[in-house]
């Protein structure tokens, strides 16, 4: 990792020297005289600030909409100008069913097409087949983001390592949504992520974690299956940590676009920090195809981070479709949690169209 490390340092200065020569090289120029694709790769990145590099690991999702949530991820990275994005995907796509209408599209394989990663030669299955030449260079990078699911195909044991050794290093990872439900299997990846659901882990996988009423942290050994969750509805969510860099100058309640409330998820839960719940009420977030389960009546970490070693890993367990992650408040806390776990700390500012305990805020996204 030392030598990662430098490299990595190496690599900035280089890139923040083209940057300038490029500039330079520009001044002056017909905007004609500007390649298009140094265009594209340039715009919108700051120009003081130290460009990072972010990596999103996608292919294997029960979530079948994960072609779109990449490319809006990716997207909403760019937009901050303090990120470059790469993708690195399974050579086996498999979209599973657990997704719901998106707007335009008949079949969710559509999404393959109308957001193709160029280079990659990639072949869908009806089922996760696991792909033995998938080797994300993750020491590369300044910040990966996870955007697998349930029933992601087991990884090899060198794969393994490497990620491990990565965030042991100082690496970053940002866990999103159904990426709690992946490899309930692989003990390390439960304690990366803090707190999973489904995937296999039961009692033995760790506590179930929650605050109750009065504003205490609880971890509760007791019996019980991991991770569930209700109809998809607006949920408020509430700060815990508001000093903490990703939630500093966020409101202390804000009112989070429909979306799934995960509840009852168990792990580790070791070096964690809660920034946030939601409350899990009884009846509502009971799911209505199962009327033997029911809500929990507590309140449920939906934003929190872990240490892992010299890493940082920021787990936010929202945005189940497209519509989830139009959420400000879902951009907002994605943007700010890369930046943290790139770099320990968040230099953007709390966005005015930010949402309100009473009032969800969203932005389209244009695709
Ligand atoms: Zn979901």
């Amino acid at each position: 990792m030392f030598i990662s490390y430098f490299s990595k340092v190496k690599t900035d200065i280089m890139k923040n020297y083209l940057l300038s020569l490029l500039a330079l090289m520009c001044m002056g120029c017909s905007p004609k005289s500007v390649s298009p694709t140094i265009a594209k790769s340039t715009a919108g990145l700051k120009a003081d600030a130290k460009i990072m590099k972010a990596l999103i690991i996608d292919g294997e999702n029960n979530h079948g909409v994960w072609p779109m949530t990449t490319m809006m991820m990716k997207d909403y990275l760019e937009q901050t100008g303090l990120f470059t994005v790469d993708i690195e995907r399974t050579a086996n796509t498999w979209q599973g069913p657990h997704h719901d209408k998106v707007e335009g599209i008949t079949d969710i394989k559509e999404l393959l097409v109308k957001y193709p990663l160029p280079n990659k030669k990639t072949v869908a299955v009806e089922e996760p087949v696991p792909d033995p030449d998938y080797a994300p260079d993750f020491d590369n990078y300044d910040v990966v983001i996870n955007n697998m699911g349930w029933k992601a195909s087991t990884w090899s044991t060198a794969l393994k390592n490497k990620l491990h050794n990565y965030l042991e290093g100082g690496g970053g990872m940002v866990v999103i949504h159904a990426a709690s439900n992946s490899w309930g299997d692989w003990p390390a990846y439960n304690k990366m992520i803090g707190l999973g659901g489904w995937g296999g882990r039961n009692t033995e996988s760790g506590p179930y974690v929650y605050y109750d009423d009065k504003g205490s942290l609880q971890y509760d050994k007791s019996e019980g299956p991991c991770g569930s969750h209700g109809p998809q509805y607006e949920y408020v969510m509430d700060t815990r940590a508001p000093d903490h860099p990703i939630m500093q100058g966020l409101p202390m309640a804000w009112l989070h676009s429909k979306d799934e409330l995960y509840d009852r998820l168990r792990g580790p839960a070791e070096n964690m920090r809660v920034l946030a719940t939601s409350y899990s009420d009884v009846e509502g977030n009971g799911p209505p195809w199962d009327k033997k389960v029911s809500g929990t009546g507590r309140h449920e970490p939906l934003l929190f981070t872990i240490d892992y070693g010299k890493g940082r890993v920021f787990h936010n367990a929202l945005g189940h479709m497209d519509y989830s992650m139009e959420c400000v408040g879902f951009i907002t806390t994605l943007q700010r949690g890369a930046e943290w776990c790139a770099s320990g700390k968040v230099t953007q500012a709390v966005p005015a169209d930010f949402p309100t305990k009473d009032m969800v805020s969203v932005r389209k996204w244009k695709g």
